[in-house]
């Protein structure tokens, strides 16, 4: 004999969960800044999974088992052409042939990676790591400006169209309001660092993750890590020498990165170590939070 419960039961989770309409676009991301910008141009429709996780750094991460799994679930892959895609886009594609990878940094000028002008001589006679020649190559660090961000918004946006046509012009209404947002952003990072720009200002960083940032408000990026690896005792001097010239009082750091090098850098400049994180996810308190850093800090 049936429980007699069981049909309203069953009309109460169909009320609850309808089917159809909740179909959500599974999609994945490598970096989690891309999480942020897919939240805001995918909405609800869409969930994400992220790659590179907290602490990792994307020129070097490789993916877990179980995201390989996520990867063969996805409807489309959004890449934003950091170093560890090279090594395993092709893998992730070949567990789902049929899934779109959008290439969200295409249309995006990229710069060289910042080199420490006065380090290349003492540089230029060591043999070039393997492991780490994208420093020698173009800055992946793309999504530190939002004037590029809004190349990605409209990459994001097209893969998200496509992926997910039913659902297309709520993508679009989405990505009309982030450039909004961009825009902003922008604005207020300009008013924030307009005496800095002015001056020229320059600031010191281990990892120079922040070269289109610099680029877009006017400011100089002096990078302790040189091409990927870190500095000789030599560079270490010169850098040194530099920052007590300069009276420099903070040099920053990335949680993904040691902070050896820059610690002594610190210590022997009489300067304070800070961390700014290229990688956080939320990407535009972020940049809020970088511009207030590197005004105070700038020299
Ligand atoms: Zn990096």
């Amino acid at each position: 004999m049936k429980p007699r419960f069981a049909f309203p039961l069953l009309l109460v989770l169909a009320v609850l969960f309808p089917a159809a309409a909740s179909a959500v676009t599974p999609v994945c991301v490598s970096i989690l800044p891309q999480k942020y910008f897919l939240e805001k141009i995918g909405g609800d429709l869409v969930d994400i999974t992220v790659l590179v996780p907290p602490g990792a750094s994307p020129h070097t991460y490789e993916p877990k088992p179980g995201q390989m799994v996520a990867v063969s679930k996805a409807k489309a892959y959004f890449a934003i052409g950091v170093p560890f895609e090279n090594a395993w886009l092709g893998r992730l594609k070949a567990g789902n042939p049929d899934m779109p990878v959008v290439q969200t940094q295409s249309g995006v000028e990229k710069i060289p990676m910042a080199a420490h002008s006065e380090h290349e001589e003492a540089h230029a006679g060591k043999a070039e790591g393997d492991d780490h020649e994208e420093h020698a190559g173009l800055d992946p660090h793309i999504w530190l400006d939002p004037n590029l961000v809004k190349i990605q918004a409209k990459n994001i946006v097209e893969g998200l169209k496509t992926a997910d046509p039913a659902n297309a012009a709520a993508y679009a209404a989405n990505y009309r309001t982030f450039l909004k947002e961009c825009d902003a952003l922008d604005a207020t990072i300009r008013k924030t660092l307009a005496a800095a720009s002015a001056a020229h200002s320059s600031f010191i960083v281990f990892h120079p993750s922040w070269g289109y940032f610099a680029k877009a408000y006017g400011l100089t990026q002096i990078p302790i890590e040189v091409e990927g690896k870190e500095p000789s005792p030599k560079e270490l001097a010169s850098l040194i020498t530099f920052a007590r010239d300069k009276g420099v009082n903070v040099i920053f750091v990335q949680p993904q990165f040691s902070e050896k090098s820059a610690s002594v850098v610190a210590k022997e400049a009489g300067a304070t170590l800070a961390r700014l994180d290229p990688l956080a996810e939320d990407w535009n308190g972020n940049l809020l939070h970088a511009a207030e850093a590197l005004r105070n800090a700038v020299k």
